[in-house]
């Protein structure tokens, strides 16, 4: 972004409340309260996720005098935002809350966003940082794009319920935050051969968070419940610089180029977060930083750093390396001065990724 875009910008959006602590859904009556939502209410969520947290969530908003009317997310796609908006319509909502995975947050942020009504995101994984952010990732032409949409009034953040979800959610979602270190190395460099304005506000921000998430690796590793506050945390903290910032642009590099480059080639593949943490080596190894820290730290989580762990051929990997700065060329990386084949294969041979 050039600084006389920066100028022209006058809203920062970021979420409203933060309700992080072991057991945080008795209280979103009161903060809904706070937060003048009363009434009419929406509850987005899907079939599994309904029994985990849903059901709670409805009954906590019931005794508190609501109307709630439960809607299952199949996917998050434009036309399923369509049947959501109808759905808004019929229950003449209010307000609409979120309860599940990124599918039901994603599908429930823009079908807010384009009825015009408040949303409350109440996340059951912390997989990755567009939990408070104001995208949406929607899957439209038979691939996901990002869509503005809104950032929540209020976040809910129940530990107990993320520290229950499968481990490896909880790692994808450190892994993203961690590939935050690649990103800004691409702003940074954008900034220097550019002249692309950055800010150090929302940069510091999201290096901070990926510090955090490194140092606090080995206790996200063992201990569930600690590891879901940290990453959850770590999260929270990446999502505020995208507010910052009015893009993803403090959290999305060619790590992330490089993530949607295989998600557009492939229905079913490794998380998003699994996906950009084992490319912010690549990335590192390209920028010529400390690519080690990462892959280290990434198996002292437990996530894949290579190829083969991904489940993704080496052959695909390469040719999604290759094709990944046209996915989206004006946003300056590491990539956008070109690499050939030859050294994509030696970079992906010593970081070990194939
Ligand atoms: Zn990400």
């Amino acid at each position: 972004m050039s600084f006389s875009r920066i100028l022209d910008r006058s809203i920062i959006e970021l979420p409203r409340l933060i309700d992080v602590k072991l057991d945080a859904f008795p209280d979103i009556p009161e903060n809904c309260d706070r937060l003048g939502l009363d009434e009419n209410v929406s509850l987005l969520t899907g079939e599994t996720t309904y029994k985990i947290a849903g059901k709670s969530v409805e009954q906590v908003l019931e005794d508190s005098g609501r109307n709630v009317s439960v809607y299952h997310v199949k996917e998050a796609t434009l036309e399923e935002s369509e049947r959501i908006q109808e759905f808004y319509k019929d229950t003449s909502c209010e307000f609409s809350v979120a309860v599940g995975g990124g599918r039901v947050i994603d599908a429930a942020k823009y079908s807010s966003f384009e009825f015009k009504i408040p949303f409350v995101s109440v996340p059951t994984i912390a997989s990755h940082d567009g939990i408070a952010s104001a995208r949406s990732s929607l899957r439209g032409l038979g691939y996901k794009t990002s869509y503005p949409a809104q950032s929540p009034l209020l976040v809910v953040g129940d530990i107990r319920t993320l520290s229950q979800s499968p481990q490896r959610f909880t790692v994808s979602g450190c892994a993203d935050v961690i590939s935050n270190k690649t990103a800004i190395l691409d702003w940074e460099l954008s900034n220097r051969i550019t002249g692309e304005h950055i800010s150090a506000y929302a940069s510091s921000l999201a290096e901070i968070s990926a510090l955090s998430m490194i140092k606090a690796r080995k206790e996200i590793a063992k201990d569930r419940v600690k590891g879901a506050y940290h990453v959850f945390k770590g999260l929270i903290t990446s999502s505020m610089a995208m507010c910052i910032e009015g893009s993803s642009r403090p959290a999305s590099g060619a790590e992330h180029l490089i993530a949607h480059s295989l998600e557009q080639r492939l229905e079913t593949i490794a998380l998003h977060g699994e996906l950009v943490g084992a490319m912010s080596i690549f990335s590192m190894y390209l920028h010529g930083g400390d690519w080690k820290e990462i892959k280290a730290t990434l198996e002292v989580l437990g996530a894949p750093t290579s190829a083969t762990q991904l489940g993704i051929e080496d052959r695909v990997l390469i040719e999604a390396i290759l094709s990944a700065q046209s996915i989206r060329p004006e946003r300056y990386t590491i990539l956008s001065s070109g690499v050939t084949e030859k050294a994509v294969v030696r970079a992906l041979t010593d970081t070990g990724l194939i």
